[in-house]
């Protein structure tokens, strides 16, 4: 049991490094970004975020740090500013998708991934 436990330890840590001894990462596109100019801090969007994610920064601005963030798109929709926008999934994105009369499953593709996370699967 304590020889797994130390393996499982010394695999946790060996993923980190590889991840850690990089200069850069990249990271997916669909990311969500604060419009500072939009922002009035108003701090909804810091509570419903199911990775602890959005800060408000020096400058008393929303900031999300886009390697951490996993575009699920709740900050967003919390945003009653709109100050939030999950890039490439505008609100204009999605309307000229939905009057185009295709079927959009990505929220329920998001909702079932943001589920998985939360229940360690
Ligand atoms: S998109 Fe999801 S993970 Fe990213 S900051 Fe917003 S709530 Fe957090």
């Amino acid at each position: 049991m304590i020889d797994e436990s130390l393996s499982q330890a010394a695999a946790a840590v060996a993923r980190a490094c590889t991840i850690l001894a990089k200069d850069q990462i990249q990271v997916g596109g669909v990311v969500s970004v604060v419009n500072p100019e939009k922002c009035a801090a108003g701090l909804t969007w810091v509570r419903v975020c199911p990775y602890n994610v959005p800060v408000i920064n020096a400058e008393g601005v929303a900031e999300i740090e886009m390697a951490m963030c996993h575009g699920c798109g709740i900050c967003g929709s919390e945003c009653p500013g709109k100050a939030i926008t999950r890039q490439h999934f505008t609100d204009e994105q999605i309307m000229a998708k939905e009057e185009s009369g295709s079927r959009c499953t990505t929220c329920l593709r998001l909702w079932v991934h943001v589920l998985q996370k939360w229940r360690g699967r």
